[in-house]
């Protein structure tokens, strides 16, 4: 984790040259290794194993805003014993830190654009070396990277064993943006919004229970600057400009694990675990609490 740090600031600060040669070196090695095309089958194998073994696994949540990448990447960081490490988050703390990068980041952040690598890049590398200082090993990502120089830069200093693309309708992620809540005092993340909308046009229908707060949260609920309908459609647009290529990326390398949201958590997160193969891990967890 170290060197994956010290390698990201490097490459942020120097255009990517230090990953360039990271990754030369790295598809070398991979290239002599592989002997067959990538597949996801083998990707979801070595991650299972990884899983299963070590508890160090180094996963990619990808999807677009509202899609429910920090709910099901910070479940299955508690399950697998890893820091889930959201990027937005990052971006959200320096915001409230009033640092000097935070006015540059709210006029960029409230208009749904995304801050450039390099800043991304720096609070990453900061996030990992306090997490490193602390003994952490492997991580979830959520919401990086975001960009396919992103990803190569990633891929340039560090092996990423799986990438979970989480999806759902558009029309369903506007309206799960708009009912995304936050508690000003505890930090968790509620929903508001029922969503209950019928198939049509080959789609299937879809119900998702709201996702309530306990009472005492109730009052001090705030809703992020970047919820509005207008920057939650302009954040929609950027990931499909920016972002999807970032799917094709890891598609080409057999790691794009594809998940269609079936429903809310009670119906997807059996489902989840059933195709991550984790079912076991999570009744081992559930019997020894
Ligand atoms: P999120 O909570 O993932 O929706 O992120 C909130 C905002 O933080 C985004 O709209 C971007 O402005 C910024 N952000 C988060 N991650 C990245 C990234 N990997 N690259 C660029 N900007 C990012």
């Amino acid at each position: 984790m170290a060197a994956v740090q010290r390698l990201l600031r490097a490459s942020a600060s120097s255009g990517g040259a230090a990953a360039s040669a990271a990754r030369r070196r790295m598809s070398t090695a991979v290239a002599a290794e592989q002997t067959a095309p990538p597949s996801f089958a083998g990707a979801a194998e070595r991650a299972r194993r990884r899983a299963a073994e070590e508890r160090n696994v180094q996963w990619v949540f990808l999807g677009c805003p509202g899609v429910g990448k920090g709910t099901y990447a910070s479940r299955l960081s508690r399950l697998l014993g890893v820091p889930h490490i959201a990027t937005g988050d990052l971006v959200r703390d320096e915001l409230a830190s009033s640092g000097p990068l935070s006015v540059q980041l709210a006029e960029i952040v409230n208009q749904g654009k995304l801050v450039s690598d390099e800043i991304i890049i720096n609070l990453l590398s900061k996030r990992l070396k306090k997490g490193e200082d602390q003994g952490e090993s492997g991580f979830i990502l959520d919401g990086f990277p975001r960009t396919v120089n992103q990803a190569e830069i990633l891929d340039g200093v560090t092996d990423i064993d799986m990438v979970v693309n989480l999806k759902l309708r558009e029309d369903v992620l506007v309206e799960k943006c708009l009912g995304r809540r936050i508690c000003s005092q505890c930090g968790k993340n509620f929903n508001l919004a029922c969503i209950d909308v019928k198939g049509e046009n080959g789609l299937p229908p879809i119900y998702m229970e709201p996702l309530l707060p306990p009472n005492n949260c109730m009052s001090k609920l705030i809703t992020r600057a970047d919820d509005t309908e207008e920057v939650v459609r302009n954040r929609l647009k950027i990931y499909n400009d920016m972002s999807q290529p970032v799917e094709g990326f890891y598609r080409q390398q057999g790691k794009l694990l594809e998940f269609d949201l079936p429903g809310g958590i009670p119906e997807s997160w059996p489902k989840l675990l059933h195709v991550l193969n984790l079912e076991d891990q999570e009744e081992m967890k559930l019997a020894t609490a």
